[in-house]
Parts: C-alpha cells; sequence; structure tokens
C-alpha cells in the first residue's frame, strides 16, 4: 500500500461539513431555505441594510448550523453564510456603509 493511498483512506473518514450540508440540504423542502426562494443577491450584498436582512432570513433557515460550519471550514472570503456575514474567511460583526473613513484607535478618522 503507497502512502497516497493511505492518505485518501484517511480523509474519507473526516467529517465534512459540505458534504453533511448537502445531505441536509437534499432532506428538506427548497422552499424552507431562504436563500433559495429570495434574491440570492441579498446574501452578497454591498448595502448594509441588505446584509443584514439576510442575516435575519437565515435565522430559519433548517440547515444555518451546517451552513455555518461548512463557511467556517471552507474559510469563505465574503458573503453571509448560516447567519453570519464573513470577510476573508472571519467572521465580522457587520458591513460598514461604503465611503466610511476608518477610525484608527483614538477614535480619529484615519
Ligand atoms: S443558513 Fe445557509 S443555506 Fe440557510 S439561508 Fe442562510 S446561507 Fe442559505
Amino acid at each position: 500500500m503507497t502512502i497516497s493511498v493511505l492518505d485518501r483512506t484517511a480523509a474519507a473518514d473526516v467529517f465534512s461539513p459540505l458534504g453533511a450540508l448537502h445531505d441536509a440540504v437534499a432532506d428538506v423542502d427548497e422552499d424552507l431555505l431562504p436563500c433559495r426562494v429570495n434574491d440570492a443577491e441579498l446574501w452578497f450584498a454591498e448595502s448594509p441594510r441588505d446584509v443584514e436582512y439576510a442575516k435575519a432570513l437565515c435565522a430559519d433557515c433548517p440547515v444555518r448550523a451546517l451552513c455555518l460550519d461548512g463557511a467556517l471550514e471552507r474559510r469563505e472570503p465574503w458573503g453571509v453564510w448560516g447567519g453570519q456575514l464573513f470577510l476573508q474567511g472571519a467572521v465580522i460583526p457587520r458591513k460598514r456603509p461604503r465611503g466610511r473613513p476608518r477610525k484608527n484607535q483614538d477614535g480619529a478618522a484615519a
């Protein structure tokens, strides 16, 4: 047995949130998935208001926990997943409106 065969066998035993999500979605009526019955652009919206609306819609999703686990594992670069907003692989509390300057630690505009 070669090393590559051993690696593939080990990989098959690892839990995959994405695989679990696909299995769960297959058992759920698509009409119960908010991102399937609403405008999918909301989940990748520029407007902070739309992003918060997408997060609120995820709250009622029957696969929310699996969706969030998968997004965390994949380090999603952006968008709303599992009721959380991701940016560059991390969950951030909210989207900043365009055009606002960042504040430094002293509270002054940077
Ligand atoms: S939790 Fe995931 S699958 Fe459910 S609506 Fe939100 S983004 Fe879609």
